[in-house]
C-alpha cells in the first residue's frame, strides 16, 4: 500500500497521514502501546475506493523497541541478532 496502490481493489487512490501534526492522535488514540511506558504513533493509508486503512509504526526507534518487548510469534523469532 505505500507504493500507492491499493492491495484490495487495486486502486491508486491512497493517501497518506505520514505528515500529519500530532498523528498520534488526542489521548493517543492513533497509536499502539509498546510498553508500559511508551507509545508508538502510527502512519495510516487510505484507500480513497474502498476504505482499505493499513497502519505503520511511524517512529523508527519504537519499531526497534518491539522485538524487545513484545512477544516473538513468527518462525524467525529464536534468530534475532
Ligand atoms: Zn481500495
Amino acid at each position: 500500500m505505500k507504493d500507492g496502490k491499493c492491495p484490495k481493489c487495486g486502486s491508486k487512490q491512497i493517501f497518506s497521514s505520514e505528515d500529519l501534526v500530532l498523528k498520534g492522535g488526542p489521548f493517543g488514540s492513533n497509536s499502539i502501546p509498546v510498553s508500559l511506558t511508551s507509545m508508538a504513533a502510527l502512519d495510516n493509508y487510505v484507500c480513497a475506493d474502498c476504505g482499505l486503512v493499513e497502519s505503520y509504526v511511524a517512529d523508527q526507534d519504537k519499531l526497534k523497541e518491539i522485538p524487545k518487548k513484545w512477544k516473538p510469534i513468527g518462525v524467525d523469532a529464536d534468530s534475532e541478532a
